[in-house]
């Protein structure tokens, strides 16, 4: 922390960025990492089959797609394409590919009804869309649209006429993805992360790497669970080819199927949100497999309590939980335990990253804190984001004019640098480690005939952390019921941002400017005995 800044400083040692006005894509430099000659570990598997690609099956497919997407599917730099497909093994091939030719990919949560989904659209522009048999028909019918299952995508996997032109040159300012959050407020946006943020990202793991001897049982095998449209997934995808590790996809989440997978594939680590973590720690299942190879769980995406922690290492005291924080707009990764004895600080998210520089700002009179003092936490460095497509209002109140980002979590740091987020100031709600923006379900609400007004706030569970409940207004005369409500907006939206709770009230606390005072309703929730809820 330095004093007369009031700036904390990262606590790992710096890790060297490739000079910024040099043309690299984030695939080249990930695939520029791995260690010649190739590994020989598989680069990929499904878990579900069993099919792998090798390393040098990843950089050679990664080629030919690229390849074949120019000149056979007329993509080009600039180009924006959504993606909207379950894991699969495709996906990061697709992902490779499209970034070394400079075409931003746009992933989306599979899951989106298609009215979610034409809101990222309007946001992204695409120009192709690459889903499958089973996602393609929520896409507007006017998106030109390659099928991941389809024989014209297997063609492009085969080695082609090689392309007539040199590829593009990629600056690392150009943008590589849009991902889709909803920041502190309102409703989903479309986060524009270039080249160079990923690149800065993966140099930090990648300089962490080398700072620690490789482990006696060789390369990682990473497993999945996450997913690949979220930007831990992302990102995840784009470092572990970088580490040379291997990875295990799950194409959906089964918790037996999980388990196996760790068995069959001698798994050493797994990128979780707490809810599995909570899961592990609880269920007698476990018990069946042989979970030995298990070293690491990296967990993130949401606060993980102390209890569940200790649960979890009393029951599987040799494998270490890697707490991380991070949020889309800063490329996902910002702090995390790094050995055993930073990760037994529990309910901590770790120290900040290579390259980091956070402020803990006080939101009511904007003065920067020092160590101890709770405060929004801002962060500045390569991995920020470069802001919301189309929308110089969010932006300009995310971005401040010094680069800084506000998370619109609320945080200290302690004594040696470690920090812990302790609630969220900002409007989301996160259910499973999922986005569920509450602007969006309160706008759904309003639709509804019988409901004069409506607000959503998170209402603490322990399984997924938080569940969306709903305060509504009845209109006169109106009983609309608790599951007509519910109904209603699971009806329209995505499964996992279903209202689950709901209780009716005469009005909905506003500020004088009309806004909706939902910290006094969460208050007013926290208030409430367990035995009355
Ligand atoms: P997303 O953009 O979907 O990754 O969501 C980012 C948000 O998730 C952060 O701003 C936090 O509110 C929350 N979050 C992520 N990791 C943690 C963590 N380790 N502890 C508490 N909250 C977290």
């Amino acid at each position: 922390f330095c004093h007369e800044t009031k700036t904390f400083h990262s606590l790992r040692s710096a890790a060297p960025l490739p000079d910024e006005n040099l043309p690299l894509s984030a695939a080249a430099y990930a695939l520029s990492l791995i260690p010649s000659p190739l590994p020989s570990n598989s680069a990929l598997i499904d878990a579900a089959t069993g099919a792998a690609i090798s390393y040098p099956e990843l950089v050679s497919r990664v080629h030919t797609l690229a390849a074949s997407l120019r000149s056979r599917a007329g993509l080009s730099k600039g180009d924006v394409a959504f993606v909207l497909s379950p894991t699969r093994l495709d996906v990061p091939l697709l992902y490779f590919a499209l970034l070394s030719l400079g075409v931003v990919v746009s992933p989306a949560n599979p899951l989106s009804t298609a009215g979610e989904i034409s809101h990222q659209i309007r946001l992204s522009n695409p120009s192709v869309a690459f889903a499958t048999a089973a996602t393609a028909d929520k896409l507007p019918r006017d998106l030109p649209i390659i099928l991941l299952d389809s024989p014209r995508f297997r063609s492009f996997l085969s080695p082609a006429a090689p392309a007539a032109a040199p590829p593009p040159e990629v600056s690392q300012s150009d943008t590589a993805a849009i991902l889709y959050s909803s920041g502190t407020t309102g409703r989903v946006k479309g986060v524009v992360l270039t080249h160079r943020n990923f690149v800065a990202l993966i140099a930090g793991y990648h300089a962490a790497k080398e700072a620690v001897e490789a482990p006696p049982d060789g390369p990682a095998v990473a497993l999945f669970t996450i997913p690949l449209f979220h930007v831990f997934g992302f990102f995840m995808v784009l470092r572990t080819a970088a580490l040379a590790e291997t990875t295990v996809l799950m194409e959906r989440f089964d918790f037996g199927a999980m388990l196996r997978a760790v068995e069959r594939y001698r798994a050493t680590y797994i990128p979780m949100s707490p809810p599995l973590v909570v899961a592990m720690a609880k269920s007698d299942e476990v018990a069946h497999y042989d979970l030995s190879s298990l070293r690491l769980v990296a967990c993130g995406g949401g606060p993980l309590g102390r209890e569940v922690a200790e649960r979890f290492t009393a029951r599987f005291p040799n494998i270490e939980i890697i707490q991380g924080y991070g949020l889309t707009e800063s490329t996902g990764g910002v702090s995390g335990t790094a050995g055993p004895d930073e990760s037994r600080k529990y309910g901590s998210a770790g120290r900040i990253g290579a390259n980091l520089e956070a402020k803990i700002v006080d939101p009511a009179t904007g003065e920067a804190l020092p160590p101890e003092r709770q405060g929004e936490l801002w962060l500045r460095g390569p991995t920020i984001m470069k802001g919301y497509i189309g929308d110089a209002e969010a932006t300009a109140s995310t971005l401040d004019s010094e680069g800084w980002l506000k998370t619109g979590d609320l945080c200290y740091f302690d004594q040696d640098g470690f920090v812990f987020v302790v609630d969220r100031l900002k409007e989301l709600i996160k259910y499973k480690a999922y986005q569920v923006p509450p602007a969006e379900l309160e706008h759904v609400l309003h639709s509804h005939p019988e409901i004069a007004d409506a607000a959503v706030i998170p209402f603490p569970d322990e399984e997924a952390g938080q569940i969306p409940m709903a305060f509504i207004v009845r209109q006169p005369g109106s009983s609309v019921s608790e599951q007509q409500v519910m109904d209603f907006v699971a009806k329209q939206v995505a499964p996992y941002k279903k209202v689950r709770r709901v209780a009716f009230v005469s009005s909905i606390p506003k500020s004088a400017a009309g806004k909706i005072l939902r910290r006094e309703l969460i208050n007013h929730v926290s208030t409430i005995p367990a035995s009355k809820l």
